[in-house]
C-alpha cells in the first residue's frame, strides 16, 4: 500500500507542478536537455532564446557547402544513459571516431598527449623530460587536493622537463593566466597520467596507445553538431526564438524581456552566463552582487576556413604550446565528417584565448592566424582558402582559481533560494562538456519535479 500511496501522492505532486510556471532561459543543450525531460515527465515549460536559432554553442553554419561549427565540438561519452539517449535522437545521423590528436612543437609532430608521447623531439629535450619523469615518479605521490595549485599538480606529476615544454606554456596560453593561479578543483581526469612504462614505450617508437576517457569521440554524419540540439528540440513546442531576458525581478517573480514584454514565473531554470545575472536580476542585495566580481573566464576567439584542398587528413586536431603562434589548437572538421565540406575540399577551425573583459583586434589577428598556418605549412597559400566565419565567444571556459568554489557557491545558494535553478555550463558556472550540459538539464528537470508543493 505504501507504494500505491507514494504514487498517488507523486502524481498528484506532477499535477500540482504542471500548473506552476516554469521558465527556462536559454535554448542551448542544457535549456533544451531540461524542457525535454520535463515535458517528458507530463510538465510544462516555456524556453526563451535570445538567438533566433536553438543550440547555444551547439549550432552550426552553412557557407558555401561547408557546414562550420561554432568552434570545434564532438561528442565524448563517460555514461550510457547519454549515449543512448543520443543515439535515439539522431538515429544512423552518428559516427563514432578513434582520436588522432597531435601536438606540434619546436617545428615537429608529436602525439597527443605529450606527456606520453616524446618520441620525435629534439633529444636534449626527451632527455630532460624523461629524467624529470623519473625522479618526480620516485617521490611518493602526494594525494590530490582539488584546491592545490595546478602548477604544484603539473610538479609533482610530471616533472619539471615535461612542465616547461609542454604544461606550462600550453595552459598559459589557453587559460590566459599563469597555472600557479589555477586550482585543481576542474581537472576530473581531462589530464591524463601516463606510466613511466607508458612514458618510455612512446619515447623509444612512435605510440599508438591512447589515452583519457576521450580516446573515441562521436560526431553526427551530416548536418554538423546542430543536428543534436535540432533533434532534442524538434518534440518541443514551446521554444519562443529572439527572446532577449533583460531584466528579472525576485520579488515579483517576474521577467521582463528586451521587447518590454513581461512575464509571470514560478520556477527559473537560468542556463544564461553566472556573469551576466548581475545586470539581469534588479534587486540583488550588495553581499550577493559583489561575488561576482570574482568570476573569471577565457573568451575564445574562432575562425573557421574552408580550404580548396582536403589538408592532414590523418589528423583531427592539433594542440600548440608555444607562444609564438597565435592559436592554441586547430582542428580539421572534413576529418570528422565529409559532409561538413564539398567535394574534395577540406575546412579548419582555429582556436585562439584572450583574457575576458580584453578586446581584440578581430581583421588584425585573422591576418596573423592566416600568416601562422602558412608559416607552419597548414595552408600552402591563401588563395587556397575559399571561405571563412568567424564566431568570438565571449564566455569560454569558466576560470576556477582561488576565489571560484566559494563565490560560485553563495550565488548558487541566493538562486537556489529565489527559486532559480542555475543550469549547464554556463549557467551553474562549471567547465561542462555537451554530454554534461545535457545531464545538467536533467538534473534540474529532476529537481523541479521533487519539489513539494504545499
Ligand atoms: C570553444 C569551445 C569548444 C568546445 N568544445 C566541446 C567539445 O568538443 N565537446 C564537448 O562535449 N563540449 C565542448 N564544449 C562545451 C559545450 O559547448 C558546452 O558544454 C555546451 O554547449 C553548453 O551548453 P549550455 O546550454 O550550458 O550553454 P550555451 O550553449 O551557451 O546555451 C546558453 C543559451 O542561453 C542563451 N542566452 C544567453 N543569454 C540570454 C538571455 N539574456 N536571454 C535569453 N537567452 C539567453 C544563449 O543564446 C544560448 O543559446 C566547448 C565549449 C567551447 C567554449
Amino acid at each position: 500500500m505504501p507504494f500505491v500511496h507514494n504514487l498517488l501522492l507523486a502524481e498528484q505532486n506532477l499535477h500540482l507542478m504542471a500548473k506552476k510556471r516554469i521558465l527556462i532561459l536559454g535554448a542551448g543543450l542544457a535549456g533544451l536537455s531540461a524542457a525535454w525531460h520535463l515535458q517528458s515527465q507530463g510538465i510544462d515549460c516555456q524556453i526563451f532564446e535570445k538567438e533566433s536559432d536553438v543550440g547555444g554553442l551547439c549550432r552550426s553554419k552553412n557557407i558555401n557547402g561547408f557546414t562550420f561549427d561554432y568552434d570545434g565540438h564532438v561528442l565524448h561519452f563517460k555514461h550510457r544513459y547519454t549515449l543512448n539517449l543520443i543515439r535515439s535522437l539522431l538515429k544512423d545521423n552518428l559516427a563514432s571516431h578513434q582520436r588522432k590528436s597531435w601536438i606540434y612543437s619546436h617545428r615537429r609532430y608529436t602525439r597527443y598527449p605529450f606527456q606520453a608521447n616524446l618520441y620525435g623531439l629534439p633529444s636534449q629535450i626527451v632527455k630532460e623530460c624523461l629524467l624529470s619523469f623519473l625522479k618526480a615518479s620516485q617521490k611518493q605521490a602526494p594525494e590530490i587536493k582539488k584546491r592545490e595549485s595546478f602548477l604544484a599538480w603539473i610538479n609533482h606529476t610530471f616533472g619539471e622537463g615535461i612542465s616547461r615544454h609542454f604544461m606550462v606554456p600550453y595552459n598559459r596560453k589557453f587559460w590566459t593566466i599563469p597555472p600557479e593561479e589555477l586550482t585543481c578543483e576542474w581537472l576530473d581526469g581531462f589530464i591524463p597520467v601516463p606510466s613511466l612504462n607508458d612514458l618510455v614505450d612512446g619515447t623509444i617508437q612512435e605510440s599508438k596507445k591512447q589515452f583519457g576517457y576521450n580516446a573515441h569521440f562521436w560526431y553526427p554524419k551530416r548536418g554538423g553538431i546542430s543536428s543534436l540540439a535540432r533533434a532534442l528540440a524538434e518534440p518541443l513546442d514551446n521554444i519562443r526564438t529572439n527572446c532577449n531576458i533583460a531584466e528579472i525581478n525576485l520579488k515579483k517573480k517576474e521577467m521582463r524581456l528586451a521587447s518590454g514584454e513581461k512575464e509571470r514565473f514560478d520556477y527559473l531554470v537560468s542556463t544564461i552566463p553566472l556573469p551576466r545575472m548581475s545586470g539581469i536580476i534588479g534587486d540583488l542585495p550588495q553581499d550577493i552582487k559583489h561575488l561576482f566580481g570574482f568570476l573569471r573566464w577565457n573568451s575564445i576567439f574562432n575562425l573557421n576556413l574552408g580550404v580548396k584542398n582536403k589538408i592532414n587528413p590523418a589528423r583531427h586536431w592539433v594542440y600548440f604550446p608555444e607562444k609564438e603562434l597565435s592559436f592554441f589548437r586547430v582542428g580539421f572538421a572534413h576529418n570528422f565528417s565529409s559532409n561538413n565540406v564539398p567535394r574534395g575540399q577540406g575546412s579548419l577551425y582555429v582556436e585562439v584565448s584572450y583574457p575576458f573583459g580584453g578586446s581584440i583586434d578581430k581583421n588584425k589577428l585573422i591576418r596573423r592566424i592566416k600568416e601562422d598556418l602558412k608559416e607552419i605549412g597548414i595552408i600552402d597559400r591563401e588563395e587556397h582558402i575559399c571561405c571563412q566565419d568567424v564566431n568570438d565567444i565571449k564566455y569560454g571556459y569558466p576560470i576556477y582559481d582561488k576565489n571560484y568554489r566559494e563565490s560560485r557557491a553563495k550565488i548558487t545558494e541566493y538562486l537556489l533560494m529565489n527559486d532559480i535553478i542555475p543550469c549547464g555550463r554556463y549557467g551553474s558556472w562549471r567547465y561542462l562538456s555537451m554530454e554534461e550540459a545535457i545531464l545538467d538539464g536533467k538534473s534540474a528537470a529532476q529537481r523541479i519535479a521533487e519539489i513539494k508543493c504545499a
